[in-house]
């Protein structure tokens, strides 16, 4: 049982487990708070989201849908490895389950089968999604399952809990699947190795320089240099991501459309936020050096 993290200590946990995080939108105040209670908090709870693609699945779960409002999980976690925070506070993502499974997560005492839901799941589990179709086919890479590890080491750390506080969706709420592709006992394992030994350590560090505004006229069709790809990683870790293959370093419509996004949320409109960048708008998306 424990007080739920605030958002710096959550994000300063999963960073320092070695973990790449991107902040997506306003997650920090992004919750269900005024619809329930949100803690204390007793475990980790991991799913599969049934969608493909980084930049739809975030908006999803930072959105959700007319039945189920977001955020639905407090992170996604990508088919890299990466972490998208959506969510701070209380989310749509455990509903109703089995109160006798609460307890044995509050107890780190072995898992009783799941088969009631008589319990406000989104009050007590951090949740996790991770892209996958949930279908059985759709391959699980190493570096998500290898987050997926981490994420929960990470908070188990923080809260000084064992792997026993972390289960699966399907060990939760009696009918679901997820995640659906590896067992929860053999993910365990593998978080209680982490957590027998020293965290990564923080991913590295930002870059101190960033790349100068190489001028308008650089963003034309046919322009391909790393300086773009660079760019357009800034642009999916900011949420103005509207690729759906890349990015990549071919200066391309979806980088303009990814730009247009980035500089309506600095708050151009019209003219001003047309997707050709401009030093402005360039300095403030501090494009690593390549
Ligand atoms: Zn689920």
């Amino acid at each position: 049982m424990a007080t739920p993290l605030t958002a710096d200590r959550l994000l300063k946990a999963l960073r320092d487990e070695g973990l790449e995080v991107h902040e997506y939108r306003d997650w920090r105040t992004h919750n269900r708070n005024s619809k329930g209670p949100w803690g204390p908090v007793n475990g980790v709870m991991i799913h599969h989201t049934v969608t493909r693609g980084t930049d739809s699945s975030v908006e999803l779960c930072y959105e959700g849908h007319a039945s189920l409002p977001g955020p639905l999980c407090h992170g996604v976690i990508d088919k890299s490895g990466a972490v998208h925070l959506v969510g701070n506070g209380r989310a749509n993502h455990a509903g109703l389950g089995d109160g006798d499974v609460l307890r044995a997560v509050v107890g780190e005492s072995a898992l009783p089968a799941d088969n009631e839901a008589d319990t406000d799941g989104n009050r007590h589990f951090y949740g996790f999604e991770c892209i996958n179709l949930g279908d059985g086919e759709d391959p699980w890479p190493e570096a998500q399952k290898l987050a997926i590890e981490k994420v929960s080491a990470a908070i188990c750390r923080a809260h000084g809990w064992t792997q026993r506080s972390v289960i699966g969706h399907l060990e939760w709420q009696p009918g679901k699947i997820d995640p659906r592709g590896f067992t929860m006992d053999s993910m365990r394992g593998r978080i209680a190795k982490r957590l027998g030994a020293k965290p990564d350590g923080p991913a590295p560090e930002p870059p101190a320089s960033y790349e100068p505004f190489p001028g308008a006229d650089f963003f034309r069709n046919g322009r391909e240099s790393k300086i773009i790809t660079a760019m357009g990683k800034r642009l999916v870790a900011e949420g103005c991501g509207r690729y759906e293959e890349g990015p990549g370093p071919e200066w391309t419509e979806a980088d303009r459309t990814s730009y247009a996004a980035w500089q309506r949320k600095l708050g151009y409109s019209g003219d001003d936020a047309d997707g050709i960048p401009g030093k402005t708008s360039w300095d403030k998306l501090r494009v690593p050096n390549v």
